[in-house]
């Protein structure tokens, strides 16, 4: 619901096309605290973990997906870590099993279904029900707690399903350690997410899924190389385009000395095929690694299958060493010049003197790369 206000077009892409989004390191770094608070707060009998356990756990189950670089992930693991163990510092004297920890609801408002997951749920008391949210952004809006949907949401979704009264809702901000609280929504706050609810599933029922482009939300998303609003804006003012990368390869380039557009389109396919690059490099070692792991050396998804490629090569060291050796064994013409190729050759002939290839051997490393095949089963 919130990603349809912020921006039907983009919802329509995420939800009803089903294009997934790039993985963001703030998503993967969020992930990665809340399960270790989860684990944290998830025993079902005292005590409760030691700071090693919740830390060894944050450090097993930490999400690399979408960080910058080796550099940018370790400052955020590094961040992570500082705040569990502040968070467990400041709570280990008040800790209490909550009543729920990542409640999953699934229920309907006027009809509409909604699913969703709470990040904790405790007890007060008298036997009312206290909501908690936890954020690791930079910051948290100050006093948003009052009227956000989401907390709104919440409280009517624990009312309905746990027959308990909503007393207090709550932000969390773990990086701070603050806690805004505020007492439970006023019926009009409710009834207002109740009529939200009921116009945003009218009109995605209707199929309107305007765009609503803001620089600072177009900045960052990643349906702008296909959101309409780009590539209507190129072809009615002429500002530099921004066409999605496949209407590119169907011959449909703004014109030649459209000069802007070019450059646009060009720096614009250029950060698609970096970024893509990347990803499918971190996926091929991922694969590469559970290869060598399982000794695999083939495997099938859906579409593609992989087949393990290994190329074996010989590194020399001294390479004078190894010339003085060919020349002596009288196999310099065959080596032609020598390059390496050729001595690799001569190295892996059955017929070579032992000693000799004892030699050349001594002075190569010999290493073996690997690579994947990639076929498409269609
Ligand atoms: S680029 Fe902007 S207008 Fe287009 S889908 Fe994304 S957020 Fe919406």
């Amino acid at each position: 619901m919130s990603l349809y206000e912020e921006c039907p077009q983009k919802y329509k892409f995420r939800y009803i096309e089903r294009i997934p989004e790039k993985p963001r390191h703030f998503f993967s770094f969020g992930s990665s605290v809340h399960s270790a608070l989860e684990f944290f707060y998830g025993v079902k009998t005292l005590p409760a973990p030691s700071l090693e356990e919740v830390l060894n756990y944050y450090r097993q189950n930490w999400i690399s997906a979408g960080y910058k670089d080796k550099v940018q992930e370790e400052e955020y693991f590094a961040d992570g870590e500082d705040i569990l163990k502040r968070f467990y510092q400041k709570h280990i004297s008040d800790f209490q099993i909550p009543f729920f920890v990542e409640y999953k609801f699934d229920f309907k408002i006027n009809g509409v279904p909604i699913t969703g997951r709470i990040d904790r749920i405790d007890k007060t008391p008298d036997g009312k029900l206290w909501v908690t949210d936890y954020k690791t952004g930079k910051a948290l809006e100050k006093e948003r707690v009052l009227t956000d949907g989401q907390l709104t949401l919440y409280q009517v979704a624990c009312e309905e399903l746990l027959g308990a009264p909503v007393a207090r809702l709550s932000f969390y901000h773990l990086p701070t350690l603050k806690e805004q609280i505020v007492e439970r929504h006023s019926e009009d706050i409710v009834s207002d997410l109740r009529k939200k609810v009921t116009r945003v599933a009218d009109s995605i029922t209707q199929g309107l899924f305007e765009p609503l482009p803001a620089e600072q939300k177009c900045r960052w998303c990643d349906y702008k190389i296909l959101c309409p609003v780009y590539q209507d804006r190129g072809r009615k003012n002429g500002t530099p385009t921004l066409k999605a990368a496949p209407e590119i390869t169907q011959n449909q380039q703004p014109a030649e000395e459209d000069l802007p557009a070019l450059v646009d389109q060009y720096g614009q396919l250029c950060e698609l095929i970096r970024s893509n690059q990347e990803e499918a490099q971190q996926l091929k070692k991922k694969i590469l690694e559970l290869f060598s792991k399982k000794g695999f050396v083939r495997a099938f998804g859906k579409k593609f299958e992989v087949n393990l490629l290994e190329e074996k090569s010989w590194e020399f060291s001294d390479k004078k060493q190894v010339l003085a050796l060919i020349k002596k064994a009288g196999l310099y013409e065959r080596a032609l010049g020598p390059r390496v190729e050729r001595i690799t050759e001569i190295l892996e002939d059955e017929k070579l003197p032992a000693q000799l290839k004892d030699e050349l051997a001594a002075l190569a490393k010999k290493t073996l790369k690997k690579d994947l095949k990639l076929n498409s089963l269609n």
